[in-house]
């Protein structure tokens, strides 16, 4: 008989704080769970699944378009947004439901209130004010969009959250930032008919990512319509006189739009957790510190997904819960395998990616052979579509394994989910030279790339 309330108390009912709850009471450990706002968490509720969800409305638009290339006459075709946001929060809602459904069929409490700690094996529920106690806890809060408080007029503009549930489809929006959210944002709306334009710091879209993703990306958006600055930020905003909003731009810039979106990073949502009262310790971006086994400082308390800052993915932060079942619950200390997460970004088109970029493989290998092509894919022909798909393979020259595999185009997610397993098996290229086609694909181009296009010695293009 354990001399807490609870073996395991969650706080954040998100895809890590879902997964370790339920694991943990299927294992027979009295687990309660609270969440202040809905279970699903960020990716659910307002990340990745509605995401993808307008993503795929958004390209009717251009499936309508493409169809007359193919022979089809499609009538006058209308675009309902709020028809799109009712359908969106009936499937969210489902989703919700078997979130729930799966922690109360494996006998964890759900507890719909925020939490916070009162001290290192106290949490308060702020719903009713009671107190419940628990031999582990597990922080769970996920992240917030960073508001970026220091812009004049920044509580004019939206964040993604609010993107999901907007009354009406802006005519114009003016998006900030150059990361995943910002690009998957400007194609979702430039692909519903939204007038957009991106701002963006650098010198180049998605800069964690290939150049040649980054590049020819940004190229396939302009060509669609969607404008791209560059080297500049917004410095204010205000309400414009005749109606939306004026952003004014470190470069001069004036830009006059319905909406202004900010997707400039997520911060880890730990304020007014009461971790100082737990005495968990905190980084300078209020991300809880943990050790290899998502550990805090403080012995009982573990933290994991986005509140930790470490990968910012729902894949990674269910990862991270599985580790923290195996090592607390199955006596098999398990730290989470950050190497070679697949990812893709929702642009149209796609980015799917998997291990190094060039850049950065040329930092850790001597010698490298890239494998590049491009080409306009069987798909683009009879619609006309002068879109370009991209695929690359970056091999170690010395034990030939292909240590990065980057794809620009329609299901490079797919792709890059498949192609991370066998990087992950540790492929070289010849074993992708003796794997056969599959034709007519898109994805054969990824084993007929014989000869490297370029290779790169010691940094140096060559
Ligand atoms: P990202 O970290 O991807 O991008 C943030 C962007 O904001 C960067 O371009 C960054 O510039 C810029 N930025 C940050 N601060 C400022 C500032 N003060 N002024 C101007 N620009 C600024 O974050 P997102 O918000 O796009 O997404 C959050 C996280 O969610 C991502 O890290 C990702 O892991 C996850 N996500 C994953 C998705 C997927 O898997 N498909 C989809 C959506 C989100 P710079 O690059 O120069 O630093």
């Amino acid at each position: 008989m354990t001399a807490y309330d609870y073996d395991l108390f969650v706080i954040g009912g998100g895809s890590g704080g879902v997964r370790a709850g339920r694991v943990a009471a299927s294992l027979g450990k009295k687990v309660g769970i609270a969440e202040e706002y809905r279970f699903g968490g960020t990716c659910v509720i307002r990340g990745c699944v509605p995401k993808k969800l307008f993503v795929y409305a958004s390209q009717y638009h251009e499936h309508f378009e493409d169809a007359a290339g193919f022979g089809w006459t499609v009538g006058t075709s209308t675009f309902d947004w709020k028809a799109l946001i009712a359908a969106k929060d009936k499937e969210i809602a489902r989703l919700e439901g078997l979130y729930r459904r799966g922690l109360e069929n494996n006998g964890a409490e759900i507890i719909d209130s925020r939490a916070e700690m009162v001290d290192a094996h106290t949490v308060r529920l702020t719903k009713t004010g009671k107190t419940v106690t628990a031999d582990k806890i597990v922080i769970a809060t996920g992240g917030v969009a960073n508001p970026h408080a220091a812009l004049p007029g920044h509580e004019l503009c939206i964040t993604s959250n609010e993107a999901f549930h907007l009354e009406e489809l802006p005519k114009s929006i003016l998006i900030a930032g150059g990361g995943y959210i910002a690009v998957e944002f400007a194609n979702i709306f430039h692909g519903l008919g939204v007038d957009t334009t991106l701002i963006y710091r650098g010198k180049e879209i998605l800069s964690r990512f290939d150049h040649d993703m980054r590049q020819g990306l940004h190229k396939a958006m302009v060509e669609k319509g969607i404008k791209i600055i560059l080297t500049d930020v917004i410095e204010h905003v205000a309400k414009a006189p005749a109606g939306g909003l004026t952003a004014k731009t470190k470069c001069g810039e004036t830009i006059t739009v319905d909406t202004i979106m900010l997707a400039l990073g997520r911060d880890p949502n730990t304020h007014g957790l009461g971790l100082d009262a737990a005495g968990v310790a905190m980084d300078e971006r209020g991300a809880i510190i943990v050790d290899e086994y998502s550990r805090t400082n403080v012995e009982n308390i573990y933290a994991l997904g986005d509140v930790t800052d470490r990968v910012q993915l729902t894949p990674v932060a269910i990862h991270e819960a599985m580790c923290f079942i195996q090592t607390v619950y199955k006596d098999n200390p398990t730290s989470p395998d950050y190497d070679l997460i697949p990812t893709a970004v929702f642009s149209q088109p796609e980015i799917g990616t998997v291990g190094l970029a060039e850049e950065e493989a040329a930092k850790r290998h001597a010698e490298l052979e890239v494998y590049r092509a491009e080409f306009r894919p069987m798909r683009a022909t009879l619609s006309g579509r002068s879109e370009r798909m991209i695929m690359k393979l970056i091999v170690d020259a010395e034990s030939r394994k292909v240590v990065g595999a980057h794809i620009l185009g329609h299901e490079a997610g797919e792709m890059a989910q498949i192609i991370g397993i066998c990087l992950k098996a540790g492929a070289t290229k010849d074993d992708f030279d003796r794997t056969m086609a599959l034709h007519p694909s898109a994805a054969e181009e990824l084993v007929t790339m014989y000869s490297p296009s370029y290779r790169v010695k010691n940094g140096e293009r060559v």
